[in-house]
């Protein structure tokens, strides 16, 4: 291999890891293995190939099906393993440490941030028709709540669902939405009051993509996340039959805010995953490069620089496992989630940005992982909150 072969493997020699805290039990380190084992196998050598195409095959989601690793957060009767958050965390770290922001974002949305609505608040008939296909991978899921008018700000949503005999006929539009262009089943937020009802006026509903008047108005073009992909939503007319109403009608937005506990907890989970896998690049690239007669790794400011980086990850580490724990033990986790959400993607982006600076130029090219994962961090600052908003979710609970 020459350098720049090197460089484009995702791969690395100095397996960089950090301890798992003394609750990570033995079922939970056999599923680090296992996912660790399918990322090498299956998403490092691959994934370049999926990120230049924008797209994930779905043959990886039934692998995942298969291997019982969708189904983390259902029930077991149909189909699931009820693990709970710290299974879902381990998940959510191994992905990341695959260095493809992209598939881990894609395979979680469908795993943690819109499937699980339904085991959390659906129907028993629901859960029975929509389930077992999700959580074997047969299906692909999404979550739609982001408008063009309104992202950060949830209850102002604008999207319409009006009741007409026994379905609801949905006009609107939504934006940004992952894995909505190849995806089967939306999970959709519309407005069921008039807008003044504010945050008591929304409630979901399961969306099939074929249904008549779902159209993909445009796949988006990103800046990072790749292979996963990102749609525009357009619904004319759209007919929804009332038995797909996801929990009660007009309280969506209480269900929207539950799932962004899980979202917010993966989010850190993502922060340790790939903060540790862009320090293990640097390490192996730090200590062969050489400049003024010895090692980077022998010059002191790159090992200190690189020590501060690894503690900031450890400490981001530890809060989204204690988070788990807690919220696996039945605590109220939504000012911690907050926290972790408000701080890790600020530790990552200082990560990814310190690990491409002990690079130098090779760490600003096209095809080196860690130029990748500079790209793919960058949103995690703004999705599922973005950081000042989360700083105030933090503030109000203090
Ligand atoms: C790649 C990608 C994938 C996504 N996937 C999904 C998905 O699957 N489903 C989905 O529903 N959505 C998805 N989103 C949407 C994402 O959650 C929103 O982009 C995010 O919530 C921010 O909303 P916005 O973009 O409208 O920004 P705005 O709400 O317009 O905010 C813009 C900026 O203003 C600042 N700001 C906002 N509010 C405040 C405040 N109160 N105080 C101080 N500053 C503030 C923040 O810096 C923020 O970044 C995705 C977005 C991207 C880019």
């Amino acid at each position: 291999m020459n350098m720049s072969e090197t460089l484009s493997a995702a791969g690395s020699e100095s397996g960089f890891r950090l301890d798992d805290p003394v609750f990570v039990d033995e079922d939970l380190r056999m599923l680090r293995e296992q996912v660790r084992r399918f990322v090498n196998k299956e998403v490092i050598p691959n994934a370049d190939v999926w990120e230049r195409e924008g797209k994930i095959p779905r043959g990886m989601f039934r692998i995942l099906g298969d291997m019982g690793l969708l189904g983390m957060q259902h029930e077991e009767e149909f189909g699931g393993t009820q693990m709970g958050a710290l299974a879902s965390v381990v998940f959510g770290e191994e992905l990341s440490r695959s260095s493809f922001g992209g598939f881990t974002s894609s395979v979680t949305v469908h795993t943690d941030m819109s499937a699980s609505h339904i085991t959390r608040v659906g129907t028993p008939e629901q859960k029975t028709r929509f389930l077992p296909d999700l959580i074997a991978g047969k299906k692909v899921c999404a979550v739609g709540v982001t408008e063009a008018g309104a992202g950060s700000d949830v209850a102002s949503i604008r999207t319409r669902a009006v009741r007409d005999g026994d379905d609801w006929i949905i006009n609107g539009t939504k934006m940004f939405i992952t894995n909505a262009v190849y995806g089967d089943i939306v999970i959709l937020a519309a407005r069921t009051d008039g807008p003044e009802s504010g945050a008591r006026g929304i409630s979901l509903f399961i969306v099939p993509t074929d249904t008549p008047g779902f159209k993909v108005a445009s796949k988006l073009e990103k800046h990072g996340w790749l292979c996963s992909d990102t749609a525009e939503l357009v619904f004319e007319d759209m007919r929804v039959p009332n038995e797909n109403l996801l929990g009660a009608e007009n309280r969506g937005f209480y269900a929207i805010m539950q799932g962004f506990e899980q979202e917010r907890l993966m989010i850190g989970a993502f922060c340790a995953g790939e903060g540790a896998k862009a320090i293990e690049l640097t390490l192996d690239y730090v200590r062969t490069r050489k400049a003024f007669g010895k090692t980077l790794w022998e010059q002191q400011a790159t090992r200190q620089r690189l020590a501060d980086l690894a503690s900031k990850v450890a400490m981001i580490r530890a809060l989204t496992y204690q988070t788990a724990a807690a919220k696996d033990s039945g605590q109220p986790v939504i000012r911690d989630t907050a926290m972790i959400k408000s701080v890790g993607p600020e530790i990552l982006h200082e990560v990814v940005h310190g690990c491409l600076q002990l690079h130098g130029g090779t760490g600003y090219m096209r095809g080196t992982p860690i130029e990748r994962m500079v790209r793919d961090a960058r949103i995690l600052r703004i999705g599922g909150g973005a950081t000042e908003v989360m700083l105030e979710e933090v503030a109000k609970r203090m």
